[in-house]
């Protein structure tokens, strides 16, 4: 295990990595606060950096060598929290970008956790079940050391599922001695998971979705949604916004999408999961390109795939009233400047998908109070705290006059900001 600490660049404008973008949206949210330089400073770089190799037995007999990574951004406001992807894109950059999106996450919901995010380099498919089990349980293993359920907390994220996080954490607590179900969330419920996570992200997806239209004095009854991916995010969001009376439009995966001006019958459509190309074989008026999807005029555009779909290519032909992002980093820093000229509301993903870490945190406090909740429980707190949230940042949009997600980053940055000055720097 190596731990390293890599000086950041500066960001420049064309710049549309992750990376850039995070440290970019961080600079521009500090003009609007009192933040010292110091604790800018500090804000750009991540605590630490964990890179390791995980070797496994092939299924053929042969050892190859993955490579691990876990970054924790900063912890000022509790442990880190934050999940684990298995795809060819990960990197130690990659992780880092996406840690300081958890950290400014957490901070949005007022949770107590700081960020972190970490990965392996590997596409997920060319492994069997038994490769996925013992490169889950190396990786386990090798970040033993700076994981726990009070230092960091790993979770589900692209490319894994609760049955992953199931094997971290019997790796974990084998090597413990004890059964330490607190070290992951996203867990089945068979082993301490809480009801209602899986949907989570969706379900808050929904909920800032309804609230936005209401606020720009329209209503989720009878609005058109178009949404780009239909995995657990998309497909849960889309379920929820068609059964409060939306009409949701249109849906894709990755190969393509369906339309109907109607609506469509969501209930009907099975979610993509991993599998691809489901979508196709869907009985509807009209087949669509994902780059069509993004053009519809909707009343609300979901990107809940992968990450910059909207760029300063296609933003000027975006046709939706309000966009809510369901996947992380969907809208590049050059496209969000077109929605804001052109008035277009973008919903950021910082509080848009955030029901995921949300009820992780509800999953956490079941453990460190041995009760679980009830699916109603969960959803009815879920609920609260998303117009907590909600609010919070309208408050900012209102007396700042500033996008929604410059608002969710001056929210998270100014609860940042006083906890760093209440504890101050050691020594
Ligand atoms: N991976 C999820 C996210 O990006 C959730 C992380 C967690 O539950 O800790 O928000």
């Amino acid at each position: 295990m190596s731990t390293q600490k890599e000086p950041p660049e500066q960001a420049t404008d064309e710049d549309e990595s992750p990376i850039a973008t995070a440290r970019r949206q961080l600079e521009r949210a500090a003009e609007h606060l009192d933040l010292s330089e110091g604790m800018l400073e500090q804000l750009r770089h991540p605590s630490k950096t964990v890179e390791v190799s995980v070797p496994i037995h092939r299924t053929d007999g042969s050892v190859e060598v993955f490579n691990g990574y876990r970054v924790q951004h900063f912890e000022v406001r509790g442990p880190y929290k934050g999940g684990m992807r298995y795809h060819p894109s990960v990197s130690a950059e990659e992780c880092t970008a996406l840690a300081m999106l958890m950290t400014w996450k957490c901070a949005v919901m007022d949770l107590p956790f700081g960020g972190a995010k970490g990965g392996i380099v590997v596409d997920p498919s060319t492994l069997d079940a038994q490769e996925t089990e013992q490169l889950t349980r190396r990786f386990a293993e090798e970040l033993r050391e700076v994981v726990g359920p009070t230092k960091d907390i790993p979770a589900p994220d692209m490319g894994t599922d609760e049955q992953t996080v199931a094997w971290f954490m019997d790796a974990y607590s084998m090597q413990e001695g004890e059964t330490v179900p607190g070290i992951v969330t996203g867990k089945p419920t068979a082993v301490g998971g809480t009801h209602g996570r899986e949907e989570a992200p969706g379900r808050s997806v929904a909920i800032v979705a309804r609230e936005a239209l209401d606020y720009y004095d329209g209503s989720v009854e009878g609005a058109t949604v178009a949404v780009q991916g239909f995995g657990a995010v998309g497909a849960n969001a889309a379920r929820l916004l068609d059964s409060w009376g939306a009409s949701v439009v249109a849906v894709s995966d990755v190969d393509g999408g369906i339309y109907d001006e109607s609506g469509l019958d969501i209930e009907s459509i099975s979610a993509d999961g991993d599998e691809h190309g489901q979508l196709g074989a869907v009985d509807a008026p009209r087949q669509l390109s994902n780059a069509e999807l993004l053009e519809l005029d909707v009343d609300v555009l979901i990107p809940a795939a992968v990450g910059n779909v909207l760029t300063e290519e296609n933003a000027a032909d975006v046709q939706a009233s309000i966009i809510v992002e369901g996947a992380n980093g969907p809208t590049t820093t050059a496209a969000d400047t077109v929605f804001e000229e052109r008035n277009i509301p973008v919903i950021p993903d910082i509080l848009a998908n955030a029901g995921g870490v949300t009820v992780s945190y509800f999953e956490w406090l079941q453990h460190i109070n041995r009760r679980s909740w009830s699916r109603e429980e969960v959803n009815d707190e879920l609920e609260a705290e998303m117009l907590d949230a909600w609010e919070a940042l309208q408050a900012e949009v209102e007396d700042r006059d500033v996008t929604w997600r410059t608002a969710a980053y001056i929210v998270a940055l100014s609860r940042i900001g006083d906890a760093m000055n209440a504890r101050g720097l050691w020594p």
